[in-house]
This record gives structure tokens, sequence and C-alpha cells, in this order.
């Protein structure tokens, strides 16, 4: 676990967080700075950079990050729809290096996303 790493020190407990849902593999929690009524992120709990570092033996962790929002969406009442959005690399916002998806629903949304 890279110690400098904000979300594996969530996951560590080092830092606070507002924890959704959690299992084995995957913790989702609201995000500190919401861009919706309902913000989370859903990581997983052990290391991977960005969604270019995802091996053949992580695949199956991406599916369990999918069905772990679609847990959190129902928990916070999302029925009418919910984005998720993977940024990867700079070009497309990710400033934190531990893959996450962004949860975020509670309000319309345009297309395309900025
Ligand atoms: P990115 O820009 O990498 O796709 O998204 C990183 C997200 O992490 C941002 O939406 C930011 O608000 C959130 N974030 C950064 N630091 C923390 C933190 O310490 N706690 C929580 N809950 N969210 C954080
Ligand atoms: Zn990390």
């Amino acid at each position: 676990m890279p110690s400098d790493c904000i979300f594996c020190r969530i996951v560590a407990g080092e830092i606070p967080a507002a924890k959704l849902y959690e299992d084995e593999s995957v913790l989702a929690f609201r995000d500190i700075h919401p861009a919706a009524p309902t913000h989370a992120l859903v990581i997983p709990k052990a290391h991977i950079a960005t969604f270019n570092d995802v091996s053949e033996g992580e695949a199956a962790l991406l599916g369990r990050m999918v069905r772990a929002a679609a847990a959190v969406a129902r928990q916070e009442g999302l029925g009418a729809g919910y984005r998720l959005v993977g940024n990867c690399g700079r070009s497309a916002g990710q400033e934190v290096l531990h893959i996450h998806l962004h949860l975020l629903g509670g309000r319309d949304f345009g297309w395309p996303p900025g």
C-alpha cells in the first residue's frame, strides 16, 4: 500500500470517510466535494493506479466495483438513473492515482460531459 495514496489511507482507516458500502475487495464512500446530491466513490481496496494498470487477474474486480455502485445507487434511491464516471489520466481529470468510479445521482446530467 503506497502510504502517500489518500484512498489507500482511507481503506486502512487512517483517514475518515463516510462509508456507503464495503466488502472484502471494494469500498464506497461519499466524495468530500460532492458534484451531485449523491456523489460516491467506488474503489478497490487494492491499490491500482489507473485503469491502464488493471491486470487480467484483476478484471473481475471491476465487475465487483460496478455491482457495488449499483447497490449504493439502490441504497440512495437513484431509481431514476445515475452516472458512473471513471477518469483515466491527467487530461480526463484523474487527480487521485488509485482507480475509482464516481457514482453521481440525484439530479439530471448533460451529455457530452465537460
Ligand atoms: P478524480 O479527479 O481523481 O477522478 O477524483 C478524485 C475525487 O476524490 C474528487 O472528486 C475529490 O473530491 C475526491 N477526494 C479527494 N480527496 C478525498 C478525501 O480525502 N476524501 C474523500 N471522501 N474524497 C476525496
Ligand atoms: Zn492507493
